[in-house]
């Protein structure tokens, strides 16, 4: 069967995050649906960017490394240009970048929680807000927000009050922008996965939670990052035309118990 609204080809996507775990994955995945990519990530990133970007040039699209950090708007700004000066322009933009850590909210820091929403919340605004001045310029664009099911729901047995309020705060973001700039060619959504393997959940402290989170889902396992590539590469295509404002859980169906 053919499926011409699925293809990518000649548009290019931006990935923040696009060194590591979900990020790499979906920047690799994009450009294996025919997308030109431009990989955003944090300077400490350089090795996994360029293996980002070997893996996509055996995909046999072009890709580029942007240093950023996402709590930094002017950063933001630049690599944005930067990404249309070398790449064209921007179509298509998954925001990744993203951090975790618990602690007790009753023993947690101002700066544990200010780092949190300015990563996790703001870092997302500033990201939309600058793709958006330049889709908007273009008449079109698809920006997919990267949020948690923990938007949803409160993970039982951890302490992050301020992870879940960050992605709550990504999705109904989403929501807003996707509504401020829906008669204006930019569909905005946002992906809410459960818990998927990657280094933000590999540490040997996770190791038993990690064991009770695959008995808890429904699936009976942890995602991976291949299991986010086909849902972001439909809500970044023409497949998804009528789709904005949405929230899609990937989540072995953890959230449906
Ligand atoms: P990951 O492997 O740690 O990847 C996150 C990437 O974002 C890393 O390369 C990280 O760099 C980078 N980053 C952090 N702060 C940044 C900043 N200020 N500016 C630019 N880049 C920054 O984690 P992941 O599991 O792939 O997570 C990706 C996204 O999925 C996150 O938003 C996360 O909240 C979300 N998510 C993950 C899961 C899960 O179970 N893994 C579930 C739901 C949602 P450093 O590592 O150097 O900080």
């Amino acid at each position: 069967m053919s499926t011409p609204r699925f293809d990518l080809t000649g548009r290019t996507a931006l990935v923040t995050g696009a060194g590591s775990g979900i990020g790499q994955r979906l920047a690799v995945g994009l450009a294996e649906a025919g997308a030109d990519v431009g990989c955003l990530d944090l300077e400490r990133q350089r090795p996994g960017l360029a293996e980002t970007i070997d893996r996509i040039g055996t995909a046999g699209r072009r890709a580029i490394t942007l240093i950023a950090d996402v709590t930094d708007a002017d950063q933001v700004d630049a690599a944005i240009e930067a990404h249309e000066s070398q790449l064209g322009p921007l179509r298509i933009a998954v925001n990744c970048a993203g951090i975790n850590h618990s602690a007790r909210a009753e023993e947690m820091t101002d700066a544990d929680w200010q780092r949190m929403m300015s990563v996790n919340l703001t870092g997302v605004f500033y990201c939309c807000r600058a793709e958006s001045r330049r889709m908007l310029h273009h008449g079109a664009g698809s920006i997919i927000n990267i949020a948690s099911m923990s938007a949803t729901i409160a993970n039982r047995g951890l302490w992050q009050v301020h992870y879940n309020t960050s992605k709550a705060g990504v999705k109904h973001l989403t929501t807003s922008l996707a509504l401020e700039w829906a008669l204006r060619g930019i569909r905005v959504n946002s992906i809410s996965p459960g818990y998927i393997a990657t280094p933000m959940i590999s540490g040997p402290e996770w190791k038993t939670k990690t064991d009770r989170f695959a008995d808890e889902t429904p699936m009976g396992r942890l995602g991976t990052p291949d299991d986010l590539v086909g849902p972001t590469v439909f809500l970044a295509s023409d497949a998804a035309a009528y789709c904005t404002g949405t929230d899609l859980l990937v989540d072995g169906g953890f959230t449906g118990w």
